[in-house]
């Protein structure tokens, strides 16, 4: 017997992924009753579940842990916090209002009013529309996320013999999951001349298992009219144009895909929430409140996050500040704005208040060796190598803050290499 809905909740957290699992223990924290997490998954988890390899929980629980491992612990807490979680059961439409439309595989059309909204909705893989791919449209291209699901969780082999296009880290993963599997894997093709994605999983999956990385390099055709039988590869120039004179031609099966990440922001736009360009995410205060008061966002959703950790640390700061407003609490506003200057890809929050410690997330431009952090006039930060792939953390002391306060001054975030 299904246990009856309330009409109202204190907060609705949508996404059940490892986002909305740490929101609402936040949420908790601050002292609130009634707490939701809404997923239209048949389980929460969100990606970990279809991430059996290990890797997850270094710095959060200071050991190493598959996704599944990692994901039952939130749930776990969560389940002892008398969190209620609604699954298989998909948000539909957030009204100003903060009223949520949704549609549940138990309960039908529901609409719930919430005090305030956690948006935890995680991202999307891009697919081979989003680069227009020139050649045929024969089975066997998909994304690595999509084969990582059929392999870790319905035990189904994509093909035989491998090509992946792009190295994100799900990319390099599968990689090494398919030479496992007893596949061949040919080879990963990147348009940019640096890696994609961690440091640690190029040296892990494709160093460990012999697996070319050609760098500077593209899929310009796919050939095969009912299954993928040949990839033509060819060197790009520094505009990224595929240089045919020189390329080559690869026979395989499957074309994997692990060009970018998107965040899932079809309720955050309809909300029509400030959103940021660079991070694909809202724009957010130091609280992680969004746009429209009330509306808080965390996980890959803002902002895609290579590592779980810190999806996690965000995540219970989000749900907190979002319980704190449920119960008629609410902090100073932020009175400095954070802008990515030079290098900077992006920065999260994008704006700051001196009144706490701050965390600021970073991603640069491009790999760059013996740099210099500095942000304002007053923090400076050495780093050997920074490359885009590896989120930046950093914590400002409210001292370091202290004398901005009241001027609304921009604070700049720039990187230099090193004379
Ligand atoms: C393939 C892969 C490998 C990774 N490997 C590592 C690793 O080795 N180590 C590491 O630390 N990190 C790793 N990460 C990163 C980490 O897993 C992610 O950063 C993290 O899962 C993001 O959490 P999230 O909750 O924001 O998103 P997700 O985990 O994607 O969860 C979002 C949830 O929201 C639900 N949802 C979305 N829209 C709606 C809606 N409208 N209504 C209801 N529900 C909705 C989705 O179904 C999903 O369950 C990996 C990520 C991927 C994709």
């Amino acid at each position: 017997m299904k246990s009856p809905l309330r009409s109202r909740y204190d907060v609705v957290i949508v996404g059940g992924g490892p986002a909305g699992l740490a929101a609402a223990l936040g949420a908790r924290q601050a002292g609130v009753e009634h707490i939701l997490i809404v997923d239209r998954e048949i389980e929460a988890g969100g990606i970990l579940n279809q991430c059996i390899h290990s890797g997850f929980g270094l710095h959060y629980f200071k050991e190493e842990l598959t996704g599944p491992e990692y994901a039952e612990r939130f749930i776990r807490n969560v389940q002892s916090d008398q969190v209620e979680i609604l699954t298989d059961s998909y948000v539909l439409d957030i009204s100003p209002a903060l009223q949520l439309e949704i549609i549940s595989g138990g309960y039908g059309h529901l609409q719930l009013q919430a005090q305030s909204v956690v948006l935890a909705m995680g991202c999307r893989e891009r697919t081979r529309g989003s680069i227009r791919t020139p050649g045929f449209r024969p089975a066997g291209v998909m994304t690595a996320g999509l084969a990582q699901k059929m392999v870790n969780m319905h035990g189904v082999l994509p093909g035989r013999r491998i090509a992946i296009l792009g190295s994100g880290d799900i990319g390099l993963i599968m990689a090494r999951r398919l030479s496992l599997e007893g596949c061949d894997v040919t080879g990963v093709y990147e348009l940019q001349p640096h890696c994609s994605g961690l440091t640690r999983n190029q040296v892990q999956c494709l160093d460990d298992f012999g697996i070319p990385l050609h760098l500077s390099a593209t899929v310009a055709f796919i050939h095969g009219r009912d299954r993928v039988e040949r990839l033509t590869i060819a060197p790009v120039n520094h505009e990224l144009i595929p240089d045919l004179s020189r390329s080559w031609d690869v026979a395989c099966d499957t074309l994997l895909l692990s060009i970018g990440l998107i965040p899932e922001n079809e309720l955050s736009t309809r909300l029509r929430l400030r959103m940021d360009p660079a991070t694909g995410g809202p724009q957010v205060t130091s609280n992680l409140e969004t746009s429209l008061p009330g509306v808080f966002a965390c996980g890959n959703v803002l902002h895609v996050h290579d590592l779980v950790d810190f999806v996690s640390e965000e995540s219970l700061r989000a749900g907190r500040f979002a319980g704190e407003v449920a119960i008629g609490m609410r902090r100073p506003s932020d009175n400095i704005s954070l802008q990515a200057g030079e290098n900077i890809a992006s920065c999260v929050p994008q704006s700051l208040s001196p009144d706490r410690e701050q965390i600021i997330y970073l991603r640069v431009k491009r790999p760059l060796k013996n740099c210099v952090l500095t942000i304002g006039d007053r923090y400076e930060k050495s780093f050997r190598m920074l490359v885009p792939a590896e989120m930046i953390r950093l914590t400002l002391a409210p001292e370091l803050l202290d004398r901005y306060f009241g001027e609304m001054l921009k604070i700049d975030v720039r990187l230099r290499e090193a004379t």
